[in-house]
């Protein structure tokens, strides 16, 4: 099938699992998650009518975004993956939004870059609920004091919007829905702890995003299933 056709059939069981869920249409945004694929695919998304894409890498998010911007595309791109700190000034300058913050000096560095070329950012903090790799705080006392840290506007130019996870990678429903339900919890235990809105939920991914939506998810991070699988 085409990027098209995927694009299409990934939304409509979007839809329809909103509406199983009982949640408004449309109140589940699909990132398209482009890593490893190159330019021409982008593009053939964005002629279907996607805008909103993910990427894991900097470099690579840097270097095929750019290339869309010269050529006058336009786009919404988030940074999904683990960001070191040197790769911070041009993540914020490709990058609408970083859903991959689960360190505080991630944030104060974000906060510097942005600064220098005065621009608002938005970041989702990853939160570590079981997926196999390191990505994400574990520890809740530290998510605690990076969440306070922007409710009391310490990062004049980031707005933190929410939370995002990967869950384990597990035929386990049970397992699956544990981790959403992590997150969900963490968001509404601290957006009322420290009266910060906190309406993102970044969680599912090809395998398991129907199950994401019924937990609450407000964004999913689609890859495969749109642009085929990975080389
Ligand atoms: C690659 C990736 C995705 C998309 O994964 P698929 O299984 O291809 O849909 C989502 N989130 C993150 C953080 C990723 O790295």
């Amino acid at each position: 099938m085409s990027i098209a056709e995927n694009l299409a059939q990934v939304n409509a069981s979007i839809r329809s699992a909103e509406a199983a869920a009982g949640r408004s249409s449309e109140s589940v945004r699909l990132l398209a998650v482009s890593k490893f694929h190159p330019l021409e695919s982008v593009i053939e998304a964005i002629e279907a009518g996607q805008r909103f894409f993910g990427e894991n890498r900097v470099q690579e998010a840097f270097s095929k975004f750019s290339e869309l911007l010269s050529r006058g595309y336009d786009f919404d791109l988030h940074i999904i993956g683990t960001l070191q700190r040197n790769k911070v000034r041009d993540a914020v300058k490709i990058a609408s939004c970083i859903e991959s913050v689960d360190r505080i000096v991630v944030l104060e560095e974000i906060e510097r870059q942005c600064a220098k070329i005065s621009k608002n950012i938005d970041v989702l903090l990853e939160v570590h609920t079981g997926e196999e790799t390191k990505a994400g705080f574990t520890d809740s006392a530290e998510l605690e004091r990076a969440i306070s840290l922007c409710a009391q506007k310490t990062y004049p130019h980031i707005t933190l919007t929410g939370l995002m996870t990967m869950a384990p990678n597990t035929d386990n429903e049970e397992e699956i829905r544990r981790s959403f339900r992590i997150i969900r919890g963490l968001r509404d235990t601290f957006s009322e702890k420290y009266a910060i809105s906190l309406p993102e939920l970044s969680m599912g991914m090809s395998g398991d995003y129907p199950l994401a939506i019924a937990e609450g998810a407000t964004i999913v991070r689609i890859g495969s299933a749109i642009f085929g699988a990975r080389q």
